[in-house]
């Protein structure tokens, strides 16, 4: 595929809204955004979270296509509208800024690039997910060769590769800093759905009884051990364990645990749940022009996101869409929201008012 072009940032650019993170979160709300016609600036460091993987899976006339390639194809699409500039950039720095020049009677956000550059924005969007740890804060390996696996052959998750994994001779092994539990309730869901050879090797001291009953009660091998070492290939498996044993099988579940993908949501004083920027229904953080979607933002309520591509996409959707009606329910001489309802001023409006109401 050629390389898009998109129009060019400019000094007397007037950005409405900044996208930050182009995977599907971003790329999503950049396009909803560009089609209202709406200044939008898309800011990526393409560093995005499925790069490793051959196919994303649970896509809607997708399935099993190249994150790179959807991701081409989104920013093909986004070059096709005249309203969306694309930046390759980190952001680095990002603050609440009253006193732009602009004669706000609201804070812009003021974002600054990895080439010392500034811009400001009337809306924010937050898109920049999560990262996957594979490494200790000194840069040591949680276990040698996850790094080199992870997203090639081990897999994470059975909703994304457990189809592709079928059957198949799963070892499923602890991350040092994710909880042990998940990993066990992991097994005991793949041996349900994917496979009736799983083994877990795990320090069963670390494995509360009432597990270990389950797992064996489900037919989950539980080897008393700890991997020291994991290679392989996408069609088999190696493990070397500090008790010396060489364990091989199809393929291993491993899943990391994660952190932020940026710090911009705490930079801008947001509330945070984890590594994830709380929202509301709407994707709205705890400060008004800031907005958040994809696998770094979790709705009030929730333990913790669904980080999968279409729910990424479903709520950049959903940001775009109330970041552009607050835009418009701010503009001068439109009436309140509450006078264009027929329900009590209390309730939340919904969209449908510009679809015209069916009721
Ligand atoms: C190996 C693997 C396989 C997966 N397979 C599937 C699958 O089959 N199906 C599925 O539904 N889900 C899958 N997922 C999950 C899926 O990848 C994520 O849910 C999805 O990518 C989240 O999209 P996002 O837009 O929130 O974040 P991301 O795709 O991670 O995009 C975030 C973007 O923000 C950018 N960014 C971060 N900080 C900054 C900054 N400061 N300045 C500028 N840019 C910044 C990053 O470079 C990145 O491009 C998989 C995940 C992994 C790890």
């Amino acid at each position: 595929m050629n390389t898009p072009s998109h129009p060019r940032l400019s000094a007397d650019d007037r950005t409405e809204v900044a996208v930050v993170g182009a995977g599907a979160a971003g790329l999503e709300a950049a396009l909803v955004l560009g089609r209202q016609r709406r200044r939008v600036l898309l800011i990526d460091s393409g560093d995005y979270r499925n790069a490793r993987s051959t196919g994303a899976h649970m896509l809607l006339g997708l399935d099993g296509t190249p994150p790179t390639e959807i991701r081409d194809r989104a920013l093909a699409d986004i070059a096709g509208l005249n309203t969306v500039i694309y930046l390759r950039s980190t952001v680095t720095a990002a603050h609440l800024d009253t006193e732009d020049g602009e004669n706000r009677t609201e804070p812009a956000v003021s974002l600054t690039l990895s080439d010392g550059r500034r811009v400001t924005a009337r809306r924010l969007i937050i898109a920049t997910g999560q990262r996957d740890v594979t490494r200790d804060a000194d840069g040591v390996p949680l276990i040698n060769g996850l790094d080199r696996g992870h997203g090639i052959w081990t897999r994470h998750c059975p909703y994304c590769h457990g189809w592709e994994n079928r059957d198949k001779d799963i070892l499923v092994v602890p991350v040092p800093g994710a909880p042990v539990i998940r990993t066990v309730y992991q097994a005991l869901y793949l041996r349900d759905r994917t496979s009736d050879r799983v083994r877990i090797i795990v320090d069963a001291a670390e494995v509360p009884d009432e597990f270990r009953g389950a797992l064996s009660d489900a037919g989950v091998n539980l080897i008393d051990d700890t991997v020291s070492t994991m290679s392989g290939d996408p069609d088999a498996v190696s493990v070397r364990t500090t008790g010396g044993r060489t364990i091989r099988a199809d393929t291993i579940f491993a899943t990391p645990p994660t952190t932020a993908g940026s710090p911009l949501g705490e930079m801008l004083g947001v509330q945070m749940q984890g590594p994830c920027i709380l929202t509301d229904a709407r994707q709205r953080s705890s400060v008004p022009q800031v907005f958040a979607a994809g696998d770094g933002a979790v709705r009030r309520g929730e333990p913790e996101p669904m980080t999968f591509v279409t729910q990424a996409a479903a709520q950049g959707q959903l940001a775009a869409i109330w970041a552009d009606q607050d835009l418009f329910l701010a503009r001068p001489g439109i009436p309140a929201p509450s006078a264009l309802t027929e329900t009590p001023p209390t309730l939340p409006t919904s969209p449908r008012i510009l679809h015209g109401s069916t009721e």
